[in-house]
């Protein structure tokens, strides 16, 4: 559920008119919702009730620090995957012990500034960086507490881009070496070993891979605590899909995730981490923007907007549905037209969708993408010289743009040529 609703046939996010703020900011731009991202951190938070447990916001899914402050408020915990991310965090006010790292590729810089920063745990995905980071944390006179990730090659069965669990992909340690590395770690200075971290994938829709990972995670818990490990922490991960395609797909509910969560974990007496991004922030976030002009080609009818691929990517790199609707809805019985709804960039792949019926639209009318929260804003650029577009943060009846679209100006000014390539005087 959202709060991106018809009222009186205007589409509103929360009580603001979503054309008002087009008025105000002009399109394209991003509209987020406080009211949904504090209802999906809730339904996860209330999902693991009974258990202790940290709900740990998977940041790269939306990582402005307006939506990060909403978060931090919550009393929420943080996932982070770079130094960037990190200070992030720590500018949006998340202390060091509610703070955790991710990522294959940690470098020695990252590690330092998690150390001294303060950090919850290391989420370590090899050996090279255990051996890494016991140097960083010896040299600093300091101890890096660590879960190790599991890879427990599990298909995830989502896109091929989004999955991360099974045994060819480049995350994690296979399970299957798990003692062998528990025991490294254990050996090593400067390592606190605090328990285990898996994580499979993206966008699931199905509770049966997250149950098969987890059982073995419980397995694995049982077979180190025997082998003298103190494993009092597991991270579960993010990945918990949402309806992007509402007509046709029911995800689970965190409830029934946390359901499995109960019944494969339940009994260690660990503390869970679970690292939800998507859930939290797809379905906050609208992406509005404006029809150009319609098109007629030889056999079809374009709808070319003012967004493109370089604003909202997922279409052209994982095939992605959203929906789009008309920001004043069209009344029932209207007339619809099939589209192929595209952005102005010069690529064939700056398509968002092909063959979409819709309520026929005329240039200057506004379209909404829906579930544009997580994934959209973050994996944007400025390709063609298009300026990030705007954020907007609305909260009941307020709005406030929480990040500015940059003046050709400001884009132009951040490159610099070469004094040897001026003109000489
Ligand atoms: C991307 C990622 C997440 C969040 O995944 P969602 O599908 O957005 O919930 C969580 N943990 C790790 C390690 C990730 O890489």
């Amino acid at each position: 559920m959202d709060h991106f609703l018809y009222k009186d046939g205007v589409l509103h996010a929360e009580d603001v008119p979503v054309a008002e703020i087009a008025a105000e900011v002009g399109t394209p731009f991003y509209v987020y919702s406080r009211a949904t991202l504090t209802r999906h951190f809730r339904l996860f938070d209330e999902a693991l009730d009974g258990m202790e447990h940290l709900v740990c916001y998977a940041m790269k899914a939306n990582s402005n620090q307006a939506v990060l402050a909403v978060m931090a408020k919550l009393g929420a915990g943080v996932d982070v995957v770079s130094g960037g991310e990190y200070a992030r965090a720590k500018a949006a006010g998340f202390p060091g012990e509610r703070i955790v790292f991710s990522g294959v590729g940690k470098t020695v810089a990252e590690m330092e500034a998690a150390l001294t920063g303060g950090i919850r745990q290391f989420n370590v995905e090899s050996e090279p960086e255990l051996a890494r980071l016991s140097g960083v944390a010896t040299r600093l006179g300091l101890t890096a507490p660590v879960t190790i990730r599991v890879n427990p090659d599990v298909d995830a069965k989502t896109h091929e881009k989004i999955a991360t669990g099974k045994s060819e992909n480049k995350f994690g340690i296979p399970i299957s070496r798990a003692r062998t590395v528990y025991a490294e770690a254990a050996a090593l200075p400067g390592i606190e070993v605090v328990g285990i971290d898996v994580h499979i994938g993206s966008q699931l829709t199905d509770l049966a891979p997250f149950e098969a990972a987890y059982v073995k995670v419980a397995e694995l818990t049982e077979t180190l605590r025997a082998d003298g490990h103190d494993i009092r922490r597991l991270d579960l991960g993010g990945g918990l899909g949402i309806p992007y395609e509402r007509s046709n797909s029911a995800p689970p509910l965190p409830v029934e995730y946390g359901d499995v969560v109960r019944r494969t974990v339940g009994h260690l007496g660990c503390e869970i981490e679970i690292e939800p991004g998507r859930l939290i922030a797809g379905n906050a976030g609208l992406l509005v923007s404006e029809v150009i002009y319609v098109k007629s080609g030889e056999d079809r009818e374009f709808l070319i907007l003012d967004a493109a691929m370089n604003d909202l990517i997922r279409p052209a790199m994982y095939g992605a549905y959203h929906e789009i609707v008309p920001v004043i809805e069209a009344p029932a019985g209207a007339e619809t037209t099939t589209y192929d709804i595209v952005g102005p960039v010069c690529e064939s792949g700056d398509t968002f969708t092909k063959g979409r019926a819709m309520p026929s639209l005329a240039a200057g009318d506004l379209v909404a993408f829906r579930s544009a929260g997580a994934y959209g804003a973050v994996m944007s650029s400025e390709y063609n010289t298009r300026p990030l577009i705007p954020e907007v943060l609305v909260d009941g009846h307020q709005f406030a743009v929480i990040r500015a679209r940059p003046t050709f100006d400001d884009i132009i000014n951040r490159d610099t040529i070469p004094h040897w390539l001026e003109d000489p005087a």
